[in-house]
């Protein structure tokens, strides 16, 4: 039988999709996250207001839900694990492990056999002046956890630069170099997979990053079917590899020979995956939605060219022009305030 109401942790923008995909299936959804009427508390059933981690608030969660899922990948591993003694917890909480700390992550992509940049752990000065003159003096140096858009990290462009503080100036930290990846673009694949195994991959997006945020995620993606295919098997081991349910996305640098690069993954519905909504007949928020609770996959090919476009801080003022530009599905995120680098909402343009 299929579950009847879905907890979602996380109250953000995915937490809100998810939840309206789910309401059109018939399941009630009830949303943990501290801040009160969050996007997600907004279309949900119920809200409720606590931290990720506690305990008599996982409690509730376990008893009013039939499965839960969450919308961030920072949950704490000790929330989902304790959801998962009395509830199922899609996706898997080991795929939580495997990609809130990068070092981790970049070997399990390695495992999987499935290319990604030479890496090196990073725990002191000396350990990254070592990686770095392993690199040829460059690199991306990261923080291992807790990193996103951009945030907590530190490009070395050639082996002139000074490297002194480094370290420190990340925050002292547990921090991953990687080594520079000469790529010709960005792109990322969002999959599915059900308790049976069976799996489901939308096209890939071309991205394209501003400021370390999505701007734009274009389809089809400038790449052959060699690429496209390498994409679809590389989502298909880390997916098997996991026992993995519901949707992931895994994003990839594209090399001038049209090889594959894997950056990282997410294991969630993904801001990639956004055009889904209005180029497919089942958006990555439904395809999540019935992969979670035992309902068939629901076909992922797409029925239309594309472009979506984050609305980030101001951008929120231009709803009124989108809203009368003819192809275009407008999805806003019931944010009051529009701070810089906040993602308000997105537009879908169709193209062809
Ligand atoms: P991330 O936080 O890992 O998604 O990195 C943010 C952005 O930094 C990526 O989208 C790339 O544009 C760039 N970047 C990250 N890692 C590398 C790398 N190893 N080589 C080249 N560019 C990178």
């Amino acid at each position: 039988m299929s579950a009847k109401t879905i907890g979602i942790i996380g109250g953000g923008q995915l937490g809100r999709m998810l939840a309206m995909a789910a309401a059109r299936l018939n399941f009630r959804t009830v949303v943990l996250e501290p801040q009160a009427d969050c996007p997600a508390a907004q279309v949900a059933n119920a809200q409720i207001v606590a931290a990720y981690d506690d305990a008599e608030a996982l409690a509730e969660l376990a008893r009013l839900s039939d499965v839960v899922t969450y919308e961030f990948e920072n949950v704490p591993v000790s929330a989902a694990a304790m959801l998962a003694q009395s509830v199922p917890v899609y996706p898997p909480p080991r795929a939580l492990e495997v990609s809130q700390d990068r070092l981790v992550e970049k070997s399990f992509i390695r495992d999987c056999a499935i290319p990604t940049a030479d890496f090196a752990a990073v725990d002191s000065q000396a350990d990254l002046e070592a990686a770095l003159d392993r690199f040829g003096g460059v690199g991306v140096l990261k923080t291992r956890r807790l990193g996103y858009d951009g945030k907590g990290q530190r490009l070395f462009r050639s082996p002139a630069e000074s490297r002194e503080g480094a370290f420190e100036a990340l925050g002292g930290v547990p921090l991953i170099l990687e080594s520079l990846v000469p790529f010709e673009r960005e792109i990322s694949i969002i999959a599915a997979r059900d308790a049976n195994g069976t799996i489901a991959c939308y096209d890939p997006a071309e991205n394209v990053h501003r400021n370390g945020i999505l701007h734009t995620s274009t389809l089809p993606a400038r790449i052959g079917e060699a690429t496209a295919d390498q994409a679809r098997r590389a989502a298909r081991a880390i997916l098997d590899s996991l026992s993995y349910v519901g949707v992931i996305g895994v994003e990839f640098f594209v090399l001038p020979d049209g090889g594959l690069v894997a950056n990282e993954i997410a294991p969630r519905v993904h801001n990639s995956g956004h055009w889904t909504e209005a180029a497919c007949i089942v958006s990555q928020f439904e395809q999540h939605i019935r992969a979670v609770s035992g309902h068939p996959l629901g076909d992922p090919r797409r029925h239309s060219d594309c472009v979506m476009q984050n609305l980030i801080g101001d951008d929120i003022d231009d709803v009124p022009a989108w809203l009368e530009t003819p192809d275009v599905l407008v999805h806003l995120y019931g944010k009051t305030e529009a701070r810089p680098g906040r993602k308000m909402g997105h537009v879908t343009r169709l193209t062809g």
